[in-house]
């Protein structure tokens, strides 16, 4: 028999329907995988008990003829979403031990369709990072290596427990949150697929907060027709999230194999940025003249106000980060460190609790938003901000149907390589994925390929609000052309 996880979800869930594995001991394998991979440090938390008991119920829907739509898929959740009865901590020391009584929502229905939970992943800390480094936990360690090497990379951020499990088979799709960039990028590292769905598509309920105005939940997984089943579960409207949106929720897997024949695929010249590696341009023209075999017709773009996106967001970013994180005080959640009176707790606690990115945010974010720098600040970066989002209008008003750039500016990195040069070359990595959450749009990471040291890059796909389906039909052909990877098992 083939190793059970080879398997997509989709694959699996024909054979668990057909019953020739059970949920069971498709999760056990992945138990199993886990134990084995626990040096890439992907798992903050393992729930086995969970998973077993999850799976045994999904066995008996299954037995039953009342299989959900995620039944038996074994799944990662990222540490930032709250798990009834199971720590949460956003990876940072300051929520100790919390443990919410309650299910965020988007984890809440996919539980209800059927999805078991493996285990709680790492991230960046409150989701602030490219690289997994700045986690209370420590970095997790990408599956991928360069030919030759065993030096070790990251998996991305902030969601590199997510995107590592996933290539590593430790999970067979995970959850994951994009405010500038957190999942697409982390999936391009890892030759996973990575959705960032539409501003207001995911409910936020009960995923930490990091800046609610970019904030977006979405999958990884391992490839188009897996992430667009995932994604189906994830979105819907929750009046409990004020800005999740009332819209019914497509079939997104029916959008996968369908044509890309007529469609126009704009190429932003914008993002043509300096120093650009001659592999991405290569993988960019690439994916355009694949797109273009399929049928699809590519037009040259404008989006002017690019080069304003990525200083916008680090106003934008912090500023809604120091708001959100000010409820962290030593009182309500977790870590508490006393002093001598209330503001020296507030203040003991807080020092104790942030790690130093964190740190960083706040005081940028409070520094944006105080009395004497507030406009000339943060009034002017939401002003970009809507300039942003006319660029991608006139765009889409044009008639381009989506939008084709490089996801990240480069193939994995070193473990300590960035984190060590300086805290911008870091933000320098959401140079091509920050546009998308300021115009609260849609995008989709998707594998083109290896670079020639034998790591993974990608693609990404811009879409119109709320037309992810454009995005998995478009996606599907890339990765049709380009082929699936998988890394070598050396953990
Ligand atoms: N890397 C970006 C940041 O540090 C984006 C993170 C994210 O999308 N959560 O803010």
């Amino acid at each position: 028999m083939t190793d059970l996880l080879d398997f997509t979800f989709a694959e699996a869930r024909k054979k668990l329907l057909a019953k020739e594995f059970s949920a069971v001991e498709l999760n056990r394998a992945y138990l199993g995988a886990m134990e084995a991979a626990r040096g890439l440090n992907a798992y903050v938390l393992e729930t086995p008990e969970i998973a077993l008991e999850r799976a045994a119920e999904s066995d008996a829907r299954i037995a039953k003829g009342e299989a959900g739509p995620l039944e038996g898929l074994p799944l990662g959740v990222k540490d930032l979403y709250c798990t009834e009865g199971v720590r949460t901590t956003a990876c940072s020391k300051i929520l100790g031990e919390f443990t919410p009584p309650y299910e965020s929502f988007v984890t809440a229905k996919m539980r209800a369709d059927g999805a078991v939970m493996l285990g709680k992943l790492n991230n960046d800390e409150f989701a602030m990072g490219s690289s997994n480094e700045t986690s209370a936990f420590g970095v997790v360690v990408n599956p991928w290596r360069r030919q030759g090497s065993d030096a070790a990379l990251v998996a991305g951020g902030s969601s590199g427990g997510s995107s590592a499990a996933v290539a590593a088979r430790i999970a067979l799709g995970a959850t994951a949150t994009d405010t500038g960039g957190s999942i697409r990028q982390p999936a391009a590292f890892t030759g996973t697929v990575g959705v960032k769905p539409t501003y207001g598509r995911c409910s936020r309920w009960g995923i930490v907060a990091f800046a609610s105005s970019l904030d977006q939940a979405g999958p990884i997984a391992r490839d188009v027709r897996d992430a667009a089943i995932l994604m189906r579960s994830m979105a819907g409207y929750d009046k409990r999230d004020s800005t999740s949106v009332d819209r019914e929720v497509p079939d997104y897997e029916a959008a996968v194999g369908r044509s890309v024949k007529g469609l126009r695929i704009g190429v932003p010249k914008e993002y043509r940025v300096d120093g650009m590696p001659a592999e991405i341009e290569k993988l960019w023209s690439d994916g355009a003249e694949r797109l273009k075999a399929a049928g699809a017709e590519i037009v040259e773009v404008s989006l002017p106000h690019t080069k304003y996106a990525l200083p916008a967001y680090y106003i934008v970013a912090p500023a809604e980060a120091s708001s959100n994180l000010a409820r962290y005080d030593g009182v309500r959640y977790g870590a508490r460190v006393a002093g001598r009176d209330v503001t020296d707790m507030y203040e003991n606690t807080r020092a104790a609790g942030f790690g130093p990115e964190v740190r960083r945010r706040i005081m940028i974010g409070a520094y944006v938003l105080s009395a004497g720098y507030y406009d000339a600040y943060y009034v002017r970066a939401q002003k970009v901000r809507t300039l942003i989002k006319r660029d991608f209008e006139t765009v889409f008003d044009a008639g381009v149907d989506a939008i084709l750039t490089p996801a990240t500016p480069s193939a994995a990195f070193g473990v300590g390589e960035m984190a060590n040069a300086s805290p911008v070359e870091m933000y320098l990595n959401d140079v091509f994925t920050v546009t998308v959450n300021m115009a609260g749009l849609p995008g989709i990471a998707v594998p083109a390929g290896l670079s020639s040291e034998g790591l993974p890059l990608a693609l990404q796909l811009i879409g119109r609000p709320f037309d992810e389906e454009t995005l998995f039909a478009t996606g599907a052909v890339i990765e049709d052309s380009f082929g699936r990877f998988s890394p070598e098992r050396w953990w």
